[in-house]
């Protein structure tokens, strides 16, 4: 009890000056900033019911206080240009001169990078953008995302989200204005989406109530009531200067917007507004020929593409569900049952209609 009473009169000092400045070191996994530093290290995922794995972070913690802002990538392990736009991310904030705190983390899905397996973990084939919020004592994936919800979706006051056409999407550069219904949450990530610059914005409306929806990075974000959206660009292995460029600045444009840096928020381009999403599966393998470009208009019932066999005969063709935007098409020709074909966006008459609670 004496050692006790000991410890508090010299904790006293040290408390009082947390509460002074919360964030005057910023610790995520192995990485610990303080103000004005920049930092680098790993959440590491020991070994459970199969493999661990080190996801490794980087935290630039402002001189001056502010916001929080956490940039994710590579849940999709093959989206490289994503992945490679939050490595250049990292260089281009100044810890001296940035108020607030950064924490950004470009590959979470290593074994699908180093695999080069789209859309899933390969060690246990869990899906690492549907799995939140994690579990401790899960498989990988499951591991691996609840030490991210914990340690870097958890502290931070705005997470963004992203990704890119993966190695079979032939993809147009968008993000994703993700609604709850809360007009404030709403509002917040409608404002920044548009200070990224991208031109094509998909609204989603999102029931934070339904546990299925909120299993993604930015459900979960909305669930958590932080400010969220997703952006992607990038396409089939792809790795373009255009393209990187547009997610880092974009990035900065976030940053800019929430006034933790200096710099000038370009006006915003005349956003064209989509939702309502229809994607086609295809019904059996195949090979896969696209007719229509990314980002095109299309009406419903054109011919988008045409599926062979195996000796080039053709099979089918693939035509629009519905009038509007290419968002994607597949990229390269395998077809599996099931695999995505081509996603066409409604485009809507001007100003995106208030959020609405989707189908379960
Ligand atoms: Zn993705």
């Amino acid at each position: 009890m004496r050692w006790l009473g000991a410890a508090c009169l010299a904790i006293a000092p040290l408390l009082h000056a947390q509460g002074a400045d919360p964030r005057a070191t910023v610790t995520v996994g192995s990485a610990t900033a303080k103000r004005g530093e920049r930092a680098y290290g790993a959440l590491v995922v020991p070994a459970g019911s199969d493999s661990g794995t080190t996801i490794q972070v980087a935290v630039i913690n402002g001189a001056k206080p502010g916001r929080v802002v956490a940039f994710i990538s590579g849940a999709h392990g093959t989206e490289y240009t994503s992945i490679v736009a939050l490595t250049k991310l990292i260089e281009r904030v100044d810890p001296k001169k940035l108020s607030g705190t950064v924490i950004v983390v470009p590959l979470l899905n290593v074994a699908s990078f180093e695999q080069m397996v789209p859309h899933i973990n390969p060690v246990d084939r869990k899906g690492m953008n549907a799995s939140y919020p994690g579990n401790p004592s899960g498989s990988q994936t499951e591991r691996a995302l609840a030490m991210v919800a914990e340690q870097v979706v958890k502290p931070a006051d705005v997470v963004v989200d992203l990704h890119g056409g993966d190695l079979d999407e032939d993809l147009r550069p968008y993000s994703y204005w993700m609604r709850s219904g809360n007009s404030a949450q709403d509002s917040a990530g409608r404002a920044l989406g548009i200070a990224f610059g991208l031109d094509m914005v998909i609204v989603s409306d999102v029931d934070i109530t339904n546990p299925a929806r909120t299993r993604s990075l930015s459900g979960y974000s909305l669930l958590l009531g932080k400010t969220t959206f997703v952006a992607e660009a990038g396409r089939s292995g792809l790795v373009t200067a255009e393209e990187t460029g547009m997610l880092v600045t974009g990035s900065l444009n976030v940053l800019a917007a929430l006034k933790m840096i200096d710099r000038v928020v370009p006006p915003a381009p005349k956003i064209n507004w989509v939702g309502h999403d229809q994607r086609v599966r295809a019904d059996s393998g195949g090979m896969f020929y696209a007719m229509a470009a990314r980002g095109s208009r299309v009406v419903k019932g054109a011919k988008v593409g045409t599926i062979t066999d195996y000796v080039g005969r053709k099979q089918v063709d693939v035509l629009a569900p519905q009038s509007g935007v290419v968002s994607f098409i597949r990229g390269v020709p395998s077809l599996a049952k099931g695999s995505t074909i081509v996603t066409i966006v409604e485009v809507f008459d001007g100003a995106p209609p208030p959020w609405a609670k989707p189908a379960p």
